[in-house]
């Protein structure tokens, strides 16, 4: 414990006056240090390579554009920078998009008229699949299926995915992503880890509730030292839509999608209209949506020290003694759209307690219109400094409302439909492809 935290934390330790709270924290920008020195000057490290012809400066700008594409490049089978910074694949692309003389790509015979055509191919993939998040189900839906057409029809999409592929082998390529590995220091906040482990001895349960990959996540927690502390409370969006028959679901519905794109019937039929519709509910899950956060708090409720585990559990959903389970719960983030809204929505202004802490990147991101004065966080931190005080001195149980009424939010936007009641618990029920089965 360290000794900045002062006699009248000490005491309060030895209280436990939070029993019977729970308190997430958001881990990027929240938990880890939100500087991202060691990653910008590893990027332009090698980006300032003179082969490369851009400044350090526009080859980072052009690699944060990039890494807003990542989802474009999944699409093309390669890895995505977005959760993913600095892999090989997505420097290669970079090289492959810029439309500059580089020395990497002559050495491989990649002209500065082909990496023009790859940026406006890029380009135009990202606003296509971007357009697969908007709009209701069908549009989306058109918008999927719009994709998958452009894909196959431009010859550029297995050119594209080739040549990265070779390039990523490159050597100045390989060694930098693999540098990248070792060099990035991820480090926690300063003051972060005093005041979880103050808060695990007055009897909070502290847990992670973040968006992502579950391996990405976890190898994080572990840099800055605080994998044991939240061993097994660890909640990730991947794992919340990824349960027993979802990869059979996503097989199927892959197929199902490669045939209608590839039909001259523009008008999907009800099994694939009923499949996307279910794939939807699980991207709902695999993001910071309420959806989501209903899922974690269920999760937190049924079994709190192993919510982890819970969570892929798609049955928590059927349980009655969550709403004899009243919740004191907590939730400490940087994002307002993704750590305090959403928690809005479930839940209401009146439920738990929303903290913000802006000392990240997204700090100079507010909401400065009607929903922010009415329904903004109830607390908001510029520094962890003044967060750690808030924490250590205010914060009792009996600050925090509880809540009682999230199952009813859940049901309303998992799409009940998608269940069945079997033996007395509620069963992930797939549409026509699957009837008669469960999982
Ligand atoms: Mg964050």
């Amino acid at each position: 414990m360290s000794s900045a935290l002062g006699p009248k934390l000490r005491a309060k330790a030895r209280d436990a006056d939070l029993c019977g709270v729970v308190i997430a924290f958001d881990l990027d920008n929240t938990l880890l240090d939100p500087s991202g020195l060691a990653y910008r000057n590893t990027v332009t490290e090698f980006l300032d390579h003179p082969g490369l012809g851009l400044s350090a400066e526009e080859a980072f700008t052009e690699y944060e554009a990039l890494r807003g594409k990542g989802e474009a490049l999944e699409r093309l089978g390669l890895r995505n920078a977005n959760h993913d910074r600095g892999n090989a694949d997505a420097l290669a692309a970079l090289c492959l998009t810029c439309d500059v003389g580089s020395e990497l790509l002559r050495a491989l015979d990649v002209s500065g008229q082909h990496a023009a055509s790859y940026h406006l191919f890029l380009n135009r993939l990202a606003e296509l699949d971007l357009s697969t998040r908007r709009g209701n189900l069908e549009e989306r839906l058109e918008a999927e299926l719009a994709v998958r057409r452009f894909c196959a029809a431009d010859g550029r999409s297995a050119d594209f995915r080739g040549q990265v592929a070779r390039l990523s082998c490159h050597p100045r390529i390989a060694e930098w992503a693999s540098r990248y590995r070792t060099i990035e220091q991820r480090q926690s906040l300063e003051n972060v880890r005093p005041v979880v482990h103050d808060l695990v001895d007055r009897g909070a349960g502290v847990v992670i509730i973040t968006e992502g990959k579950v391996a990405t996540q976890e190898e994080k927690i572990h840099r800055i030292g605080l994998a044991e502390i939240f061993d097994g409370r660890v909640l990730v969006s991947e794992a919340a839509a990824t349960f027993p028959g979802v990869s059979e679901f996503r097989t199927h519905l892959e197929k199902r999608l490669q045939e209608c794109a590839q039909s001259d019937d523009t008008i999907p039929d009800r099994e694939l209209f009923g499949l996307w519709q279910t794939h939807c509910v699980l991207e709902t899950w695999n993001r910071k949506t309420p959806a989501f956060f209903a899922r974690c708090l269920h999760a937190i409720c049924r079994n709190p020290l192993g919510c982890e585990r819970e969570l892929a559990n798609l049955t928590v959903v059927s349980e009655e003694d969550w709403r004899q389970q009243p919740l004191r719960f907590v939730m400490v983030g940087d994002r307002y759209e993704s750590d305090v809204l959403p928690l809005l929505q479930l839940l209401g202004p009146g439920a738990g307690l929303r903290i913000r802490i802006t000392e990240g990147k997204y700090g100079g991101f507010h909401r400065d219109d009607d929903l922010l004065r009415d329904q903004g966080p109830d607390l908001t931190f510029n520094t962890w400094a003044s967060l750690a005080r808030h924490l250590t001195d205010d914060l009792t149980a009996d600050s925090i409302s509880p809540i009682e009424s999230a199952p009813d939010v859940f049901f309303g936007l998992a799409r009940p439909r998608h269940f069945r009641l079997l033996d007395g618990r509620y069963q992930w029920h797939w549409t026509t492809a699957f009837d008669g089965r469960s999982s």
